[in-house]
């Protein structure tokens, strides 16, 4: 196994190979190749990293709100000319398809833009005379050593979400990225210190469960974000919080499109299929539910018609759909679509026995649909993360919101519709944080912050964009008077006079 990369870690601007003793193997999904392998960092080497972030905040939160922001704008230029090869490394390891990975950087790449800006939203308020003579200011202020720890399915993007805001608003940085896939994160990394972030101002550690655990306690550690599964993040949440910290956890989901039968048929059929089956159906914005109401139940023959059109393949071709990240998750997707069989939905159209020639060890699923899904059946109650698509029945648009409504997640949701008068009673009626009209992956650009609510969300801060610059800073409030000496001498003031 030795002739095989290892993936370093970042600690104090040095790449360093780990001194563990446990590795786990980076797989090509489509074909089981060994990528690389990555070290499940020990204990010492994350405190290095955060002793590295410590030491650094000293003079990273003085250097001037210029300096720091034209890291980020000679950053996104650097990304934008590797935009291919970054997109490579990421098909090569996660598998989603080379027009997905571009998007996946591109919309990282869309944060470290915004990063390059974030002074004006970092400015502080200022009110005269709140009493007779007195001001009082607000700032900003960095907090310290932030953390973020990272999911399979964006490699390249939600790394993008946490670091060059936590550094472009004066913190230093902890990264864990997913063990499943860290080889474009750190392709990332090394152009983020290209682009000029200083020594120990991003730091990266690799591993599983104690890596986290131990990000969780670290007492240096200020705030965590976090990106992954209900399970995971709800684990963070509570430990990290006990321990102190600000947290903030976008989690798992179960994103519900509503058919109205007034819709454009082919618009939303179209946009249904790729938001149901595209990544595999690995997005937590994923659209996995769809409601049809009265009429729009009969588009089911088309829809499935739709889906066997999609092409699965292996990423770097650039099929409709590539695999999914591991064996585990073929199976347990798998598993679920047997329980979805024997649970009593009607499977319209199955994926399980999908062959890609000359593949035939990838983890592929084709897509499958299931109609007749209630709630109580596995296929509805979890998270299947993978491209399965569940349909439901209503006969009214407020029966379909009552059900969107009963479903604990609310990360994202959409609706298909002429009517703006039925859209406007959607958009004020649903209870999710991310609302599509027409739209059916309402993911918001970085001028907004990603809001997804309810069970998809601990913490009430989103990440990027304006939400996660709050997240990021303490606001200090500065009460001054100044004494005008002639006009004050021979007055002692023993009292609070506000
Ligand atoms: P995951 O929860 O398994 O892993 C996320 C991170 O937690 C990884 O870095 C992993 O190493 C770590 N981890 C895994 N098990 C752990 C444990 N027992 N204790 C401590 N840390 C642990 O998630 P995943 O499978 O990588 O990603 C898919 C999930 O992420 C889906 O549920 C998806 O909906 C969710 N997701 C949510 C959003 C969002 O914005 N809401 C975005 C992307 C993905």
């Amino acid at each position: 196994m030795s002739h095989l990369p290892t993936v370093k870690l970042l600690i104090n601007g040095e790449f360093v190979e780990s001194t563990t003793s446990e590795w786990r193997d980076v797989i090509n999904p489509a074909t089981q190749e060994v990528l690389a392998r990555v070290p499940m960092a020990t204990a010492a080497e994350v405190d290095a990293a955060v002793a590295a972030g410590k030491a650094a905040f000293k003079s990273w939160k003085k250097t001037p709100i210029g300096t720091r922001a034209r890291i980020f704008l000679k950053l996104q230029q650097l990304i934008r000319e590797h935009m291919k090869e970054l997109a490579a490394i990421l098909t090569a390891e996660q598998g989603k398809t080379l027009a997905d990975a571009e998007g996946d950087v591109f919309r990282g790449l869309e944060v470290v833009e915004h990063a390059a800006s974030i002074g004006s939203l970092q400015l502080g308020e200022y009110a005269e005379n709140v009493a007779g003579g007195v001001d009082t200011y607000s700032v900003m202020q960095p907090l310290g050593v932030c953390a973020g720890i990272t999911p399979f399915n964006f490699p390249a993007m939600i790394p993008l979400w946490m670091f060059p805001m936590a550094i472009a608003t004066g913190n230093t940085f902890v990264l864990k990225p997913s063990e499943q896939d860290p080889m474009v994160t750190m392709r990332l990394v090394e152009l983020a210190l290209e682009a000029g972030v200083p020594p120990g101002v991003l730091n990266v550690v690799h591993g599983g469960p104690e890596v986290v655990n131990a990000i969780c306690d670290h007492p240096d550690i200020k705030a965590i974000s976090f990106v992954g599964s209900s399970k995971v993040g709800t684990h963070v949440y509570n430990r990290a919080s006990l321990a102190g910290k600000r947290v903030q956890c976008m989690m798992g989901a179960k994103n519900h499109a509503i058919v109205l039968p007034d819709a454009n048929k082919e618009q939303a059929l179209n946009q249904l299929t790729g938001a149901a089956f595209g990544a595999a159906g690995q997005r937590c914005m994923a659209l996995t539910v769809a409601v049809l109401v009265g009429d729009a139940q009969a588009w089911i023959p088309e829809l499935v018609a739709k889906a066997k059109t999609l092409q699965v393949g292996p990423g770097n071709t650039n099929p409709d759909i590539g695999p999914l990240i591991s064996c585990a998750a073929k199976d347990r997707v798998a598993t679920l679509i047997a329980k979805g069989v024997e649970q009593g939905a009607t499977l319209e159209l199955d994926g399980r026995s999908v062959s890609v020639a000359g593949f035939e060890h990838g983890n592929f699923v084709g897509p499958t649909i299931f109609s007749g899904v209630k709630p109580g059946m596995a296929i509805y109650d979890q998270e299947i993360f993978g491209p399965v698509l569940c349909l439901m029945a209503a006969d009214s648009l407020d029966e379909a919101i009552a059900i969107i409504n009963a479903n604990p997640n609310g990360n994202g949701t959409a609706i298909f519709t002429q009517s703006g008068a039925a859209a406007r009673h959607f958009q004020e009626e649903i209870d999710v944080g991310q609302v599509g009209i027409n739209v059916p992956i309402p993911v918001p650009v970085p001028l907004f912050s990603f809001t997804g609510s309810r069970a998809s969300k601990l913490g009430d801060l989103g990440p990027y964009g304006k939400q996660v610059v709050l997240f990021y800073t303490q606001t200090k409030t500065v009460t001054s008077r100044w004494f005008d000496d002639e006009a004050s001498s021979g007055k002692v003031h023993t009292t609070i006079q506000l």
